[in-house]
């Protein structure tokens, strides 16, 4: 915060400094678990042709209860079938498959 002259303090500068990786990092799950804006016109037009959606529309049967589901945290992860792509747990495409 900006002290009574306007200034950064050196406390602030640390405090910022010490979070900002946090941030990072919270940007960087949110972005790499299927946000459709980051994808390729190529892994847009595969989950297409799969006919994935998120959230799936029944809830027993999602990306994290699918035998090509590989979970990488407790919301997203990874499909074989999407060539490795990650998706997240709560979506569903055609070829979902009850994990054995
Ligand atoms: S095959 Fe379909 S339901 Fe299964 S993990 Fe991949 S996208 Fe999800």
């Amino acid at each position: 915060m900006p002290d009574s002259d306007g200034m950064l303090t050196r406390r602030t500068i640390l405090g910022l400094v010490a979070i900002a990786p946090l941030a990072i990092a919270a940007q960087a799950h949110a972005a790499s678990c299927a946000d459709p804006a980051t994808l390729s016109a190529a892994q847009k037009s595969m989950r297409k042709s799969l006919g994935f959606k998120s959230p799936a529309p029944d809830p027993a049967k999602h990306c994290a209860t699918c035998a090509f589901f590989t979970g990488k945290g407790a919301d997203c992860g990874q499909c074989a079938l999407l060539s490795g792509g990650i998706v997240p747990a709560n979506g569903v495409c055609d070829s979902w498959a009850k994990k054995g």
